[in-house]
């Protein structure tokens, strides 16, 4: 499958136009932003609510400002004179943080309402929405071994409480702006993204990094138990950081994709035991496996169809799950290493 070199993409902007990046504090936004710098693009403006010291990733030469999107003032003041918008900005985390903090979740239909509006008024040229595998009809999702989900099956809409519903939301938003204002609006639905420079402690992660940190932690302890959540069968397919935001570059950059829905996802199912035994692996152990029913799970499977996105782009994720989560592994236990021997390292807190 062709996989195009990042410099090769017609995006039909000027080196030094102004690229608006929210989030960027956070995991997916802060790695779009040094993929943008790195290939060369001068004017970046990085935006997030932490405090800068707080943000995962801070790239040189990038305008990194600290300002909380879900005041109208604040996002008419991030997207000025920008000629492409990416909004990741989100009170957002793992089944443990999005089951239940619902209210928090869509409260973030602030900062979409709000920021959208102001890109609009600003004449911004391209949008783009972080959107989620989660908008799926959840019953759809009863069974470990799915049928994968195309992109149509978000409707008859049943999507996952609180967060799902508001990513929803403001997908309509995204194609209202098309159909009525003739905003170029783009939206992906990602596929639980995971890799270094992400949130790995403190409640908000999610499944790979939880379980490569317990891992790490029971190899440090000595005590080779490890709690999981639900009965290990949960199926999903994780994606890779960087084939995430390789797809994010080509579909804000595809003229046909304009208010559209796109699966943006790995279409490799695993099972939450199946990622354990992979940590597991790469630690060079074998752990006593516990199991928490009670806890939070989500949908029993979730896999991403990806015939559209092939057809589309000629391309779809392709990093093997093993190998993304070797690179993941490593980067959390450098982080649980520095933090043990008192380094300061970033941690988000709920
Ligand atoms: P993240 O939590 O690492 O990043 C989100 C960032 O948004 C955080 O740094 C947070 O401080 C910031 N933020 C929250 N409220 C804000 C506000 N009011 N003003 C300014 N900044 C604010 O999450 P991520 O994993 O990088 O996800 C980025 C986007 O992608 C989110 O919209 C998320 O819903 C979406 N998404 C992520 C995944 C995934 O697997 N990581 C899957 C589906 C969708």
């Amino acid at each position: 499958m062709k996989n195009p070199d990042p410099k090769t993409i017609e995006r039909g902007i000027r080196q030094d136009d102004l690229i608006v990046i929210t989030g960027a504090g956070g995991f997916i936004a802060g790695s779009l932003t040094r993929y943008f710098h790195d290939l060369g693009y001068t004017r970046i403006r990085a935006v997030d609510k932490k405090p800068l010291q707080n943000w995962y990733q801070r790239t040189p030469g990038v305008e990194s400002l600290c300002l909380d999107l879900s005041e109208r003032e604040t996002c008419v003041r991030a997207v000025e004179n920008a000629v492409e918008v990416y909004n990741f900005a989100a009170d957002m985390g793992g089944m443990g943080f999005i089951e239940r903090f619902r209210v928090e979740c869509m409260r973030s239909s602030l900062i979409n309402t709000h920021l959208i509006e102001a890109a609009y008024q600003a004449g911004v040229d391209r949008y783009f929405f972080a959107s989620s595998a989660c908008v799926y009809n959840t019953t759809l999702q009863q069974d470990p071994n799915v049928r994968a989900l195309k992109e149509s099956d978000a409707y008859p809409a049943m999507a996952e409480r609180g967060y799902g519903w508001e990513k929803l939301f403001a997908e309509m938003l995204c194609q209202e702006y098309w159909a009525e204002r003739h905003m170029k609006t783009f939206f992906a639905r990602f596929h639980n993204v995971y890799g270094p420079h992400g949130t790995w402690d403190g409640g908000r992660e999610k499944a790979p990094a939880a379980i490569c940190r317990k891992v790490i932690q029971a190899k440090d302890s000595g005590n080779h138990e490890i709690m999981i959540w639900g009965d290990g069968t949960q199926t999903r397919s994780y994606t890779y950081i960087e084939d995430c935001i390789k797809g994010i570059d080509r579909i804000v950059h595809c003229d046909e994709l304009i208010a559209t829905p796109i699966n943006l996802g790995s279409s490799e199912l695993i099972s939450v035991d199946g990622l354990v035994g992979l940590a597991e692996g790469f630690a060079g152990i074998r752990l006593t496996r516990k199991y928490d029913p009670t806890a939070p799970r989500g949908v029993a499977g979730r896999n991403s169809d990806n015939t559209f996105i092939k057809q589309m782009l000629g391309w779809a994720p392709d990093t093997h799950f093993k190998d993304g989560l070797a690179k993941t592994y490593a980067w959390i236990e450098q982080q649980y290493l520095a933090r043990k021997s008192g380094q300061r390292v970033v941690e988000d807190t709920l």
